[in-house]
């Protein structure tokens, strides 16, 4: 599961993501030259790094090795963000995301080696495409920060217990919309099945409930994706 997280560049898509980050509870360092960016989110950040990032050793030593996840956010920088996501890779990060800011930098980037390319501008206009013409409730989520879709490994309290027994709704004001087993998803599952162990859950609800219900058992939050799936058909 995803624990942490280094963003490198804290221009205005670096600094809300590692803001929207640590608001849901993931760690998260972050590098940039300039201090004056850090200065505004420094309370949202495990660690905050001033230095160049074409360098590195200030990767090395700003721990990025050691996250789940990279984000290089330094777009306009073109230079910058290749040499960076260059160097990531040479040093092993386990999982790069680059911003690209135009097409010729996405290919460059993706030839380098980055994991997966995001193009902020480009992709929240297709976002706001599709909610103005779909009624989608996934949809809707995704734009509710009061709602959330996670994953979440199911806790051994709830092995060879049915839906039905567990009454989650009831019980923690969450809805089970899927279940995961052996790499296929069974959607809106009956009240009679049964969890299994090694079955990972979607869970609906909000914000403020599953944060106690994860607490209550102790699980890890993980975006949910099952909407992204629905959307592009990957469900079986
Ligand atoms: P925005 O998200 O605001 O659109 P952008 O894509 O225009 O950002 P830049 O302005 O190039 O990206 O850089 C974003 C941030 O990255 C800035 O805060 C800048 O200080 C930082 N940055 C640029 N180059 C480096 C570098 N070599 N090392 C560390 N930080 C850097």
């Amino acid at each position: 599961m995803v624990k942490s997280f280094a963003v490198i560049g804290l221009g205005r898509f670096g600094s809300s993501l590692a803001t929207a980050l640590s608001k849901l509870g993931y760690a998260v360092l972050a590098i940039d030259k300039n201090e004056e960016k850090i200065q505004p989110i420094k309370e949202y950040l495990t660690h905050a790094n001033v230095g160049d990032s074409t360098d590195k050793e200030v990767l090395k030593q700003a721990g990025v090795l050691s996250c789940d996840v990279v984000i290089v956010a330094m777009g306009e920088r073109i230079s910058a963000s290749l040499i960076t996501t260059l160097n990531l890779k040479e040093l092993g990060a386990k999982y790069i995301i680059a911003k690209a800011n135009h097409y010729e930098q996405a290919r460059i980037l993706e030839k380098i080696g980055a994991d997966r390319i995001v193009y902020p501008e480009r992709d929240s206009a297709i976002r706001l495409a599709n909610q103005l013409v779909s009624s989608d409730i996934l949809q809707f989520i995704e734009a509710s920060p009061d709602y959330m879709v996670y994953e979440v490994q199911a806790p051994k309290e709830f092995f060879d217990k049915s839906l039905h027994d567990l009454n989650l709704r009831r019980t923690h004001k969450i809805v089970v919309l899927a279940i995961r087993r052996d790499g296929t998803s069974i959607i809106i599952p009956e009240t009679t099945h049964s969890i299994d162990k090694g079955d990972e859950l979607v869970i609906i609800g909000k914000t403020d409930d599953l944060r106690t219900f994860m607490h209550a058992f102790k699980l890890e939050p993980r975006i949910g994706t099952l909407g992204h799936e629905l959307w592009h058909g990957h469900v079986m």
